[in-house]
């Protein structure tokens, strides 16, 4: 019996339940396949760099794969609406009676295979799907009435029990009986996406890196409370892009950080806070399961669908550029706009910016990031989003709105991120960089080529109150 694995956003070899379970079910051999869908990964506005770092991830699995005699057969078609064909075509081609897949669970994901599934069982070529991409499987983790939570602090105490009933890895899958098909040459270009810009000296392809970075993070695990928010120093695991392709999986990470935390899941220090962002990554996957029009561009809160939001495109493009002449904010931009990663901090600072101070909807800025992070996950940033906008499952009132000056104040004191990437601001005494009013005189004492505020502080955050207030 000859076994095909559809990958997908599972680019590994080890730790990969698909992988595994057709290697230990196949006695004919296994056949790795992945479908390059290019019209689809625009209409999701996936990112030129995101797309570049799942081919040079295709190349490394594709190695490891040859290494167990599994070669992976690359192809293209261009919509989730002609794979039950294609997909179909090519295990009948290649002779497979079977199809192991991970499950991917967004709207448009959730359709597409069970579509290839139905295609596939009406000709006899049986469908294995697995759970592989979270801890605890959606909708495995309800309240007493049965209903999903929507406030993340209950659903992580929960979701401490269960994860560790989820935490066990797979073992490296076994050498196959060889099937004679040559691995496909990984494309180097893919129509409608520009590689020019990849920064390959910051995200190096391959779960070998993966692991090299888990390993030196969990080093350092213990100061993730203090260091985490401090986006001049590298402070985080910088694995998201690696978790969100699937080329580490999350049981390699909380297996690690478990053992940094000896033994223990909860209990306070740095590994348990970085635990605690692995439950954000669930949670915000069992939300979108659970209430699918997020993913669908439609609020959590349903009441503010009624907010009038400000359709400047003078702003936004001055927000996009990293042009708002807030420093911080300006930082943050840049810094996507030229790695296409943004910390953490930032990301929340630059989307509060964007939906509050500016009123601009959440959803041009969710599109924005999408099309720019390497690490762009529909749940994940849908939830950043709908979290920063106050739109969505948090209970943080929308009142609060953060002040772009406090915050560079306490994360970045020195300014030593802001000059990193607002080199004009170098010569600006730090005091200033925290403070509108020297901040406005430095630049025009020094005739520094520095933007003007795009929205006095105050006057933004007034017009914020106001339209939430106006909800009711
Ligand atoms: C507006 C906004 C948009 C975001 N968009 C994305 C996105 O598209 N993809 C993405 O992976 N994360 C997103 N995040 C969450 C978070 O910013 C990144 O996961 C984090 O900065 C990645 O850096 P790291 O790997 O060093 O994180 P670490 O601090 O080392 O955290 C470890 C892992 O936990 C997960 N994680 C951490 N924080 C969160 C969070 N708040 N929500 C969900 N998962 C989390 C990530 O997989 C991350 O790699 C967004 C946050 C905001 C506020």
């Amino acid at each position: 019996m000859r076994s095909l694995v559809w990958f997908r956003r599972d680019l590994r070899v080890v730790d990969n339940r698909a992988l595994f379970e057709a290697a230990k079910a196949s006695t004919g051999g296994v056949i790795g396949l992945f479908m390059i869908t290019p019209a689809q990964w625009k209409e999701h506005d996936d990112a030129d760099c995101k797309v570049r770092f799942w081919l040079d991830n295709l190349a490394k699995l594709s190695a490891g794969l040859n290494k167990l005699r599994i070669p992976l057969r690359i192809e293209i078609c261009d919509s989730f609406a002609d794979l039950p064909t294609k997909v179909l075509k090519f295990a009948k081609k290649y002779k497979c009676s079977s199809l192991y897949l991970n499950r991917e669970y967004e709207v448009n994901e959730l359709r597409r295979d069970d579509d290839v599934a139905k295609a596939c069982e009406r000709a006899e070529v049986a469908v294995h799907r697995f759970h592989d991409r979270v801890f605890v499987p959606p909708g495995e983790i309800l309240t007493k009435e049965g209903k999903f939570y929507s406030v993340f602090t209950p659903f992580r105490r929960v979701w401490d029990k269960r994860a560790l009933d989820y935490i066990e890895m797979c073992p490296k899958p076994k050498k196959q009986t060889a099937v004679n098909i040559e691995p496909s040459p990984i494309p180097s270009e893919i129509r409608g996406f520009d590689f020019t810009d990849f920064r390959d000296d910051l995200w190096q392809a391959g779960e070998k890196e993966a692991q090299a970075r888990l390993q030196k993070f969990s080093k350092k695990i213990a100061d993730y409370n203090e260091a985490r928010d401090i986006p001049s120093i590298n402070g985080t695991s910088l694995l998201s892009p690696y978790l969100a392709a699937g080329v580490i999986s999350p049981r390699q990470c909380l297996v690690a950080a478990v053992a940094a935390n000896r033994g223990k899941i909860a209990g306070g220090g740095g590994a348990t806070t970085w635990i605690s962002e692995l439950a954000w990554r669930d949670f915000y996957t069992h939300v979108m399961v659970a209430c699918p029009r997020v993913s669908m561009h439609q609020p959590f809160k349903l009441r503010t669908r009624a907010l009038k939001w400000r359709k400047s495109e003078k702003d936004f493009e001055a927000w996009k550029l990293g042009q708002t002449g807030y420093p911080i904010v300006d930082a943050g931009m840049r810094q996507l706009n030229r790695t296409g990663w943004m910390h953490n901090r930032l990301r929340m600072v630059t989307a509060m910016f964007l939906t509050k101070n500016l009123l601009i909807d959440w959803r041009w800025g969710e599109r924005y990031f999408m099309k720019n992070l390497i690490d762009g996950d529909l749940a994940a940033n849908n939830g950043g989003w709908q979290w920063s906008a106050s739109t969505g499952t948090d209970s943080v009132p929308y009142f609060r709105i953060f002040n772009p000056f406090s915050q560079s104040k306490r994360f970045d004191p020195d300014g030593t991120f802001i000059k990193m990437m607002c080199p004009e601001l170098s010569d600006i005494p730090k005091s200033a960089l925290h403070d509108p009013k020297k901040l406005s005189a430095s630049v025009k004492e020094l005739s520094l080529d520095y933007h003007d505020f795009v929205v006095e502080y105050k006057e933004g955050r007034e017009r914020a109150l106001k339209a939430f207030k106006s909800l009711g």
